[in-house]
């Protein structure tokens, strides 16, 4: 039998920083469980620094796995079939080895409700060819395998080397027929680090491997370029960011790197969609700039299922959430839904997956050619608010 991972103790529980004991968190890509928490895998962009678990090396669960999928299914932000759900995605990898009994027994216990949300799993690690079976075996739940693939080569700030995740892909996508998706997590891509035009070129061959690729810059906040100033990294960049960050030079050589023939999105949940044959469950469709490099009939698919919502049907989905309550519908447009009186992004999430529209507060304007992008490496951008 595989081996788990220990359970901590209610008092182990108790000194944990506050984020950390939050089993359920909504984020950006979905809903997310993370029962399971460390990774010795030290990446050093790893956004475990934000969570005050950096130093939390070795896998350890917080509660049982059927108990973690209750608090999942029973969470206010769960909607049967529609919330997209990503699986230790936030303090551990999926597939270490005593953590992938976890994550089979999550998926298993979701399939066996018969539940068809999308379920995100996010790996660096190496898969086996028994998962293929194993993942097979899955009937209703959409499971899509995100490969985490930098190509980064400063052992430094990835001492676990991408290629293993780029052989996992390899694995994974290998099979002809099979339910589960897969995709090249072409991330983060870091200027001077991992953006030669070898290193794009190996991703373009990586990427003939998958479903879809998705390509996207690194989260920069002050904890992680702590970490960086007090191990002696070189700092990527001057300032940190709410947003990821991906240079618009960077963009533009990713773009010319790849041809028509292979499926390349700005956004996770694009290429998720995509996968599936389904529209974005973000409605990202929105954002216009977004999709000028989406196949077409991915965007017809978007264009046919992209419908604004009145503020009658915002605030009615609303309403299904206490700390929705003061929420103010500000403007509709064909992009997206502003709304204020929100405090944290939690909820905006929920709307936004219900509805299947974009959902901005008003306090974080997005801004037209780089949505969800951060300021720094771009110009000429244009409020969009
Ligand atoms: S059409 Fe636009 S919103 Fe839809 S998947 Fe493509 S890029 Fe995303």
């Amino acid at each position: 039998m595989a081996t788990r991972v220990a359970l901590l103790s209610r008092d182990q529980i108790d000194r944990l920083p506050e984020r950390a004991r939050e089993v359920v968190e909504y984020r950006k890509s979905g809903l997310s469980l993370n029962h399971i928490q460390g990774c010795p895998l030290d990446c050093a962009y790893c956004i475990r620094h934000t969570y005050g678990l950096w130093d939390q090396r070795v896998p350890r669960a917080l509660m049982t796995d059927a108990e973690a999928v209750d608090e999942l299914v029973n969470h206010r932000y769960f909607q049967p079939h529609i919330t997209p759900v990503q699986v230790f995605n936030r303090a551990t990898d999926p597939f270490l080895p005593n953590v992938r009994p976890h994550t089979f027994a999550v998926l298993e216990d979701l399939d066996g409700r018969a539940l068809r949300n999308h379920v995100l799993v996010i790996t660096r690690h190496s898969m086996k060819p028994e998962d293929i079976d194993r993942l097979g075996q899955l009937r209703h739940v959409k499971v899509t395998l995100l490969f985490t693939y930098s190509g980064i080569d400063n052992r430094t700030i990835e001492p676990y080397p991408s290629s293993v995740a780029a052989e996992s892909l390899k694995l994974m996508s290998a099979p002809e027929r099979r339910r589960y998706r897969t995709i090249l997590y072409w991330r983060p891509l870091v200027p001077g680090l991992n953006d030669t035009d070898e290193h794009l070129d190996e991703a373009y061959k990586l990427a003939q491997h998958a479903d879809a690729t998705v390509f996207t810059g690194l989260f920069y906040r002050d904890q992680i370029a702590e970490y960086y100033r007090a191990n002696g990294l070189p700092e990527p960049y001057e300032d940190t960011a709410r947003r990821k960050i991906v240079p618009e030079t960077l963009e533009r050589r990713v773009l010319v790197a790849f041809d028509s023939g292979t499926p390349l999105f700005r956004k996770t949940s694009c290429a998720v969609a995509y996968a599936h044959g389904l529209p974005d469950y973000n409605g990202h469709y929105g954002i216009r700039e977004l999709c000028d490099i989406c196949p077409l009939s991915q965007l017809e698919l978007c264009a046919s299922a992209h419908r604004a919502p009145s503020p009658d049907q915002i605030r009615q989905v609303a309403r299904a959430l206490p700390e929705a309550r003061d929420l103010v519908v500000v403007d509709i447009t064909e992009r997206a839904a502003v709304v204020s009186g929100l405090e944290t992004e939690q909820p905006r999430y929920y709307l936004q997956h219900a509805l299947g529209f974009q959902v901005h507060d008003v306090r974080h304007p997005h801004v037209q050619r780089r949505h969800g992008r951060a300021d720094i490496g771009w110009k000429d951008g244009k409020q969009d608010a």
